[in-house]
């Protein structure tokens, strides 16, 4: 895979700084069990970097100090690390939203038979990618298989009270597969609905539709087929400066699983790590004390993926189109 990070400057994208921090994203570590061709973190099940005890014992000084409202983990698959319910019930207890980014398969995992349940009783928001509602594209992309086992996963879900009630959301992940902007959210979250609906009897709460980054594989892909520079100026001409108050790096701080801090997942990527006046990384430790408020924000070209049409973030648009 070609690093196409040196395409992404020089940058013409304003610059922007930090409101206060209320999101906490944290990668717990690269192990999954699959293994997808398009992950832009390479997790596997023979991945072994995963947060140390270490850090995990200051990921919960920093939960305690009740400054985030919002825990986000993600991975690999974060409900694989040891620590996983210990984390939940912690953020819980200090009154935060957490929400887990959950790949599906992994509720039907060894020793994770009872997931669904601990989820369920701690009211964890469940955020779970399901590329389209056609076995086909979504087995392309995930896996064979993939596709039954997140509908039997949904479903599973769906009986414990997810899509239903307000305490269980469950929101879907869509992001093209090729060059192009997503569709409008609102006419794809009904479609959607109908679809699942219809064909499987399942429920969700909201779609989120992401722009894809030209950065990583992706940008790797674009670069080799000569259409790296066309999609960024695609994203360029569909700049619309209201999202640029709204971009998820305003209110959100990236950890990544060595307890290093970035503006958003993908600054953390492209290992961009948050601006330090001694160009040092800054760590986790830190956010005990530093609240970040009013910090420069680290931008390149791939910010203008945020800030095209309808917007993108880790929550979906960030406007309607
Ligand atoms: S499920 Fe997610 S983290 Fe796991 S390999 Fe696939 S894309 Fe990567
Ligand atoms: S890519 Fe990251 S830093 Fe750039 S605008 Fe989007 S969220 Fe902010």
């Amino acid at each position: 895979m070609r690093d196409t990070k040196a395409l992404l400057f020089p940058s013409d994208f304003p610059q922007i700084h930090r409101h206060s921090s209320d999101t906490l994203q944290v990668n717990l570590g690269y192990r999954c069990n699959q293994s997808c061709v398009h992950c832009h973190v390479n997790a596997g099940p023979n991945r072994t970097e995963m947060m140390t005890d270490e850090t995990m014992a200051i990921l919960f000084k920093v939960i305690s100090s009740g400054r985030f409202k919002l825990l986000d983990l993600t991975g690999g698959a974060p409900e694989l690390h040891s620590q996983f319910r210990a984390l939940v019930r912690h953020a819980r207890k200090v009154g935060m939203t957490v929400r887990d980014r959950c790949n599906l398969t992994v509720l039907f995992e060894p020793e994770e038979e009872d997931l669904a349940e601990f989820l369920a009783e701690h009211q964890v928001e469940v955020v779970a990618s399901l590329p389209c509602y056609s076995e086909l594209n979504v087995d392309l992309q995930r896996g064979k298989g993939v596709f039954s086992k997140s509908i039997a996963a949904l479903k599973r879900l769906n009986s414990l009270g997810y899509g239903s009630n307000d305490a269980h959301q469950l929101h879907l992940v869509y992001n093209p597969i090729g060059a192009e902007l997503p569709p409008p959210q609102a006419a794809l979250e009904l479609e959607y609905k109908t679809q699942l609906s219809d064909r499987f009897s399942i429920e969700f709460n909201q779609l989120f539709v992401i722009t894809n980054m030209p950065i990583k594989r992706f940008g790797s892909t674009l670069a080799a087929k000569g259409n790296f520079h066309s999609y960024v100026d695609t994203l360029k001409a569909a700049y619309q400066s209201d999202n640029i108050n709204n971009v998820m790096c305003r209110d959100t701080v990236s950890v990544d699983w060595q307890g290093y801090l970035y503006d958003c997942d993908f600054n953390q990527m492209l290992e961009m790590p948050l601006k330090n006046s001694d160009h040092s990384k800054k760590h986790l430790a830190t956010l005990i004390e530093d609240t970040l408020d009013n910090a420069e924000i680290m931008v390149a070209q791939h910010c203008y993926g945020c800030t095209a049409g309808q917007g993108s973030s880790c929550s979906g648009a960030l406007s309607e189109d």
